[in-house]
C-alpha cells in the first residue's frame, strides 16, 4: 500500500519569503546549507527550516494551508521582522503582498505549486497524488488568512476572496475582531460584522489563536464551516497556561459542529515546560499522537483531526519532536497511529483525508 498523501493546514510560508528571501522550490536540506554558509540571521530568528518542494515530494504532502501571515507593530521583534504593521491600511498592503506571493509562486514554478480555490483545482491536484505515475506531483495551495486585520471593511471581503483567499482567522494576537493570544476578550461588533460578511460569502473560519470566550461566541454564532488549523489539546500539555490551546470545552464546540483540528508537532505546545534551545530527544511524535487519540476518544471516530504543523512559523527544526528533521517526516505518525490500534483507513484520514473531505465540502465548484 502506497503512503497516504499528506495535508497540512498551516505554514507560514509567504511570511518566510518576504521576512527571509527562503525559497521553497528547494530542499529544506539546501536552505540550511545555504543559510548556515553565509551566517544568516535567519536561523537566530526562525531557526532552522523544515519546508522544501523536494520534502513535501518525499513525504506526499499534497496541500498546503497557506498562510497570510502579519503581525501588529507592537509584537514586532526587531527591525528585522518586515510583515508587521502599524495601522490597518498598512496591514491591508502587507496581506496583500503575501496572497502576491502565493500567485507569483504558482505562475511561476506551475510543476510544483498550484493554486487552489475551487473544488476542480483540488481534483486536479488530489488526481496527480492518487494518480499511477510517480511523480513529481504539483502540491496545492489554500491561502489562509491569519488574524484578518488586512481586510478594513466587511465590503472588502469578496476582493479577498476574488483573490483566493478561502480561510480567515480573526485572531492572532488580540484584533479589533476579538481577543487573541495573551490578549484575552470576547467577540466585538467589528467581528460580529466580519462572521456575517465571512458566512455570506463561504469563508471558512479558523478558531486558532481565539480567545476562548470570543471561540465560544463564535460557534454559536457563524452558521459556516469552521475549523482550528493549528492547535493542541491544552488538557495534555504538562506545564501549561494561556490562552493559546483549545480547551476541552472548545474542542467538544467544534466536534459539534463538525470541525477538524490540525494538531501542531511544536515542543512547546507538547510539553509547556520544555523550553527553546534545550536538548528535544525527550519529545517525539508519540507526544503529538497523544493529542490526536485524545481529540479522536471525544468525537468517537477518527474524522475531526489533521495536521496543523506550523512549521517554519517562529520554530524550526531545534523546536520540534526528536524524530522530525523535515516536514516528510510527519509520514512516521502513521505507523505511532497504527500501533495505537488506528487501522489504515484512519490514518489516512488523519493525515489528509479529513482536510480533503473538509475541502470538497467547503470549496466552491
Ligand atoms: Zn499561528
Amino acid at each position: 500500500m502506497p503512503q497516504p498523501f499528506i495535508i497540512d493546514a498551516h505554514e507560514d510560508i509567504a511570511y518566510n519569503v518576504l521576512s527571509f528571501g527562503r525559497d521553497y522550490t528547494r530542499a529544506a536540506e539546501e536552505t540550511r546549507r545555504i543559510e548556515r554558509k553565509s551566517n544568516s540571521p535567519t536561523i537566530a530568528h526562525n531557526g532552522n527550516t523544515l519546508l522544501g518542494w523536494p520534502d513535501y515530494q518525499r513525504g506526499r504532502v499534497a496541500v498546503v494551508f497557506s498562510t497570510l501571515f502579519v503581525t501588529p507593530r507592537r509584537a514586532r521583534e526587531g527591525d528585522w521582522d518586515t510583515q508587521s504593521y502599524a495601522d490597518f491600511n498598512e496591514a491591508h498592503r502587507l496581506y496583500s503582498a503575501q496572497l502576491d506571493v502565493y500567485h507569483e509562486l504558482t505562475d511561476r514554478f506551475p510543476d510544483q505549486f498550484h493554486l487552489v480555490g475551487s473544488r476542480s483545482d483540488l481534483e486536479a491536484v488530489i488526481a496527480h497524488w492518487q494518480g499511477p505515475d510517480a511523480g513529481p506531483h504539483p502540491v496545492g495551495l489554500v491561502p489562509l488568512m491569519e488574524g484578518a486585520e488586512g481586510v478594513r471593511t466587511p465590503s472588502e471581503l469578496e476582493e479577498w476572496w476574488e483573490r483566493g483567499v478561502r480561510i480567515i482567522g480573526l485572531a492572532w494576537a488580540g484584533t479589533r475582531f476579538c481577543g487573541g493570544t495573551r490578549e484575552p476578550g470576547p467577540l466585538t461588533d467589528d467581528g460580529r460584522a466580519l462572521l456575517k460578511g465571512m458566512a455570506d460569502i463561504g469563508f471558512t473560519l479558523d478558531l486558532s489563536h481565539m480567545d476562548e470566550l470570543a471561540a465560544h461566541q463564535a460557534l454559536d454564532l457563524y452558521p459556516g464551516p469552521i475549523i482550528a488549523s493549528h492547535a493542541n489539546a491544552a488538557a495534555l500539555v504538562r506545564g501549561y497556561t494561556g490562552n493559546r490551546l483549545l480547551t476541552d470545552d472548545i474542542i467538544r464546540g467544534l466536534l459539534d459542529r463538525d470541525g477538524i483540528i490540525g494538531v501542531v508537532p511544536f515542543n512547546r505546545f507538547l510539553d509547556f515546560e520544555w523550553k527553546k534551545g534545550e536538548r528535544r530527544d525527550s519529545i517525539t511524535l508519540t507526544h503529538l499522537a497523544a493529542h490526536v487519540d485524545y481529540i479522536c476518544q471525544m468525537a468517537g471516530d477518527a474524522r475531526h483531526v489533521g495536521l496543523g504543523s506550523d512549521f517554519d512559523g517562529g520554530f524550526g527544526v531545534e523546536s520540534v519532536p526528536a524524530d522530525v528533521d523535515t516536514v516528510a517526516d510527519l509520514q512516521k505518525l502513521g505507523s505511532i497511529l497504527t500501533q495505537k490500534g488506528y487501522n489504515n483507513e484512519d490514518v489516512a484520514n488523519l493525515l489528509g483525508e479529513n482536510w480533503l473531505r473538509h475541502l470538497r465540502s467547503n470549496l466552491p465548484a
